[in-house]
């Protein structure tokens, strides 16, 4: 597109190349010169980890103002406000039918492979364990007492709730509206070219990020729990490009490789900050301008999505309630199990989409069925990287499911998604 300052593909490749040169250089780092506490304090807690900080804020900064003007803005347009009961019944229908397979894939995963036998974690730490809002607080939560903290605390669900609202208001107040829903049109515009100037930065960030990460992680905590992230990321993986290729063609009759390509910069951001909230301006744009969605549609989903739909993480959640049964010895039953998977889908509905919130909301799951909270010290060492891993395929679903809803109500591009990447 020509009012963009770089070229999308080269970019991604460049993200992805630095992601690998990162994990050298982290491992490298570790390997040589991980005890040394000058090194450590000036160059990786401070400099490095400094500058991945900074990348994240950017991105995050972003977030409230660009999932408000472009919802508004996307919400105006829909000349139907029927429609837009449509695209969210569909996408919610799908959000949840694709949460299920995850996590049903999880949990027979779990009891085939039976990775919590014979476990030997090595470090065991406490945590705290926060309690899991109930269904009905997470609806009342939705609903905005006032906007101006929903945006400052940067609370998605009741944000999307007013912005709904606002367009919808915008829609229908006739040539005040009109003026209004320009005034955000060009927002909108404005904020997404901001957007692409962030990226821009997102070699650097993305280097610093994972340098620090592959240089500080303890790797020998691995393996005691190896069966368990092993079985996690192969699951992850299973989910990702198997169930959402076939839902994909399925759906779409689209080639899920052209969708994998587009949304490989978006995975590698994901991953890198193992945060779905904070990705959001990047998983907009590349399903805007690499996929062909139209914002009316993806202006709903995508933050939707990144709030409520976290296939990677009811994986983690279905899987690490099995290996805790197992490492505990506990037999759980048919029914039992069914509630972890009515437990995992309210948890990744309930949880937000930031680093690391899977695994504490994981405690609310265990206590419905009866397992120790405790048993969460042991997969706690790892988590890092499954949450980033997970972070990935969260938002690659939302990806998925915008494409498919757009699709069926005819507002994708087949031409955009067609061009090559
Ligand atoms: N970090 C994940 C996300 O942002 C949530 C989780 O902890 O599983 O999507």
């Amino acid at each position: 597109m020509s009012d963009m300052p770089f070229d999308h593909q080269k970019l991604s490749n460049r993200i992805l190349a630095s992601m690998a040169l990162g994990l050298i250089v982290g491992i490298g780092l570790n390997m040589t010169l991980a005890s040394n506490d000058w090194f450590n304090a000036v160059v990786l807690e401070g400099l490095l980890t400094a500058v991945g900080e900074i990348f994240v804020r950017f991105l995050s900064m972003l977030v409230v103002p660009l999932v408000f003007v472009s919802l508004i803005t996307g919400v105006s347009a829909l000349s139907d406000p029927k429609k837009l009961g449509r695209v969210g019944g569909k996408a919610l229908s799908l959000y949840l039918f694709t949460t299920g397979v995850a996590v049903t894939l999880a949990l027979v995963s779990a009891i085939v492979i039976q990775p919590g036998v014979g476990a030997s974690p090595d470090v065991l730490v406490e945590r705290d364990i926060a309690a899991q809002p109930s269904f009905f607080q997470v609806l009342v939560d939705m609903v905005p007492q006032n906007p101006v903290r929903a945006m400052a605390e940067g609370d998605m669900l009741p944000i999307i709730v007013f912005a709904v609202l606002v367009g919808l208001s915008v829609a229908l107040a006739g040539d005040a509206g009109k003026r209004i829903g320009q005034f955000f049109s060009d927002f909108n515009t404005v904020v997404m070219r901001l957007v692409g100037f962030v990226m821009l930065m997102a070699p650097i960030g993305v280097f610093a990020l994972i340098t620090v990460l592959a240089a500080t992680t303890g790797w020998s905590t691995f393996l005691g729990v190896l069966k368990y992230v092993i079985l996690v990321l192969v699951m992850l993986i299973v989910h990702a490009f198997i169930s959402y290729s076939l839902i994909f063609k399925l759906f779409t009759g689209l080639s899920p490789v052209t969708f994998f390509a587009k949304m490989r910069g978006v995975m590698a951001f994901a991953f890198s900050t193992a945060s779905s909230a904070a990705t959001i301006p990047v998983t907009l744009r590349t399903v805007q301008q690499q996929l062909g969605v139209n914002n009316r549609v993806s202006s709903f989903t995508i933050p939707l999505g990144a709030t409520i739909n976290m296939d990677g993480t009811a994986i983690m959640q279905g899987i690490a309630a099995g290996f805790i049964a197992q490492y505990y010895g506990v037999d759980l039953t048919l029914a039992q199990y069914l509630m972890v998977v009515v437990m995992v889908i309210i948890a990744s509905i309930g949880a937000a989409g930031v680093p690391g919130v899977g695994l504490v909301l994981l405690a609310g799951v265990l206590a419905q069925v009866g397992l120790p909270a405790e048993g969460i010290a042991l997969i706690l060492g790892v988590d890092r990287l499954l949450d980033m891993t997970r972070t990935a395929v969260n938002v690659t679903g939302d990806a998925m499911v915008t494409t498919v809803v757009a699709n069926s109500e005819g507002e994708l591009d087949h031409k955009v998604f067609a061009q090559s990447s």
